[in-house]
């Protein structure tokens, strides 16, 4: 394989097989999960002539792992650089452009994925091909992570600190000395980013006829508490909080609600989902216990509220060891990106966890998080080509020392 690889073509390819996740649905077809991908990817590392590995987290959702290996191994003392993208998308129901038939427009490249992050996976790609061929010299060794299960819990990132302490295949035998995250930031690098946790509550009642709603208690009304407790913590407490200098306050969200048994029932039981974004300098078991508290001493909440443990966790991305390579990465991305800006989001990535195993880590990737998840997702293509030639220039170096 040449180093000159198409990159629309591959683009295409990539958008062509669908990876969905079934964000926690029992779902069969087969479209959803990642298997056809990673098997597409383990072509490419193959064809690359490169030795890689897999690491399965559930049926049909494999990480894999490819490794270029620089001047100095890093069995000797050498650099090992991460490059890691999510290999899931997010569902595609009322999508009004064909998910999985990628369409090439006005400099655009539209189809489920494109933008989120099978673009940024692309460039990421590219650039691991080219070294491969070209062997530059004083080059890192690279590895090239595609992950999976992004979008519902990140527990394909979470798992790779088990995978570097474990591999007896030698493709990643230690912790990198620094990862690259591909998620659309607009050629921006995101040093900083919130942290997310999400949980189930209940409230309990006593089921009735309707009829004689007297005689029963309803988890709704109760629920109807809860939900005041929690505007009133946005309004009042999420307000006051300390704010960072780069990821701004911690907000809170209920993002469903769900109660009832029938229309002639007196609900015994009512559940909400709360999403609590908080900040690196925030830690999560005190978050959590905030907002339980603030419920629990509510005005006219003398009734147990049932808090789950949360199902979905991303650590925040804290900007106090990624310095350095934000440094070295920005001189490549100004080349292409005048003005490029070193920053912080509200969204949670994949970084977070690398961070929390305290590898230097930053976010960076083509396309705009205004695009990721929509129904006509796309790609700016000058973005694709550009970031392939960033990730490309400070593959060629790694970390400036
Ligand atoms: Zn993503």
């Amino acid at each position: 394989m040449s180093y000159m690889i198409d990159l629309e073509k591959m683009l295409s390819d990539l958008i062509s097989i669908p990876s969905v996740n079934p964000m926690g649905k029992t779902v069969s077809g087969s479209i959803y999960y990642e298997a056809e991908l990673t098997n597409y990817l383990e072509d490419f590392f193959t064809k690359l002539g490169l030795p890689w590995a897999r690491q399965t987290i559930e049926p049909k959702s494999d990480n894999i792992f490819a490794r270029l290996d620089g001047d100095i191994p890093p069995e000797a003392g050498g650099q090992i650089i991460l490059f890691e993208a999510h290999q899931d998308t997010v569902q595609v129901d009322g999508m009004t452009i064909p998910p999985w038939t990628p369409t090439i427009k006005e400099g655009r490249i539209y189809g489920r994925g494109s933008c989120d992050t099978k673009g940024g996976m692309c460039a990421m790609l590219g650039a691991f091909a080219r070294l491969a061929e070209e062997r530059p010299a004083n080059m890192p060794t690279i590895i090239m992570a595609c992950s999976v299960n992004e979008e519902f819990g990140a527990t394909g990132a979470a798992a790779f600190e088990e995978f570097w302490k474990s591999d007896s295949q030698f493709i990643f035998p230690q912790a990198p000395d620094a990862a690259i995250v591909a998620e659309p930031t607009s050629l921006d690098i995101v040093v900083a980013h919130k942290g997310t946790v999400r949980w189930r509550c209940q409230t309990s009642g006593r089921a009735a006829h309707s009829s004689q709603p007297e005689l029963g208690t309803s988890a709704i009304y109760r629920m109807g508490y809860v939900i005041k407790a929690l505007e009133n913590y946005v309004k009042e407490v999420c307000v006051d909080l300390p704010s960072h200098h780069l990821c701004g306050r911690p907000t809170l969200s209920i993002g469903s609600i769900a109660g009832g048994r029938g229309i002639n029932t007196v609900p015994d039981e009512c559940t909400i989902a709360i999403d609590r974004r908080f900040l690196p300098t925030e830690k999560l078991d005190a978050v959590y216990k905030q907002v339980i508290d603030h419920i629990n001493s509510f005005p006219g909440i003398d009734f147990e509220v049932h808090h789950e443990a949360p199902f979905s966790v991303f650590e925040p991305l804290s900007d106090h060891l990624n310095g350095l390579l934000a440094e070295s990465l920005h001189f490549h991305a100004s080349k292409v990106k005048p003005g490029c800006n070193i920053t912080g989001t509200p969204y949670a990535t994949n970084a977070g966890k690398f961070g929390s195993f305290n590898v230097p880590c930053v976010v960076f990737g083509p396309g705009s998080i205004e695009q990721a998840h929509t129904s006509d997702e796309w790609l700016p293509l000058d973005e694709l080509h550009k970031v392939s030639e960033v990730y490309y220039q400070f593959g060629k170096k790694g970390i400036a020392k």
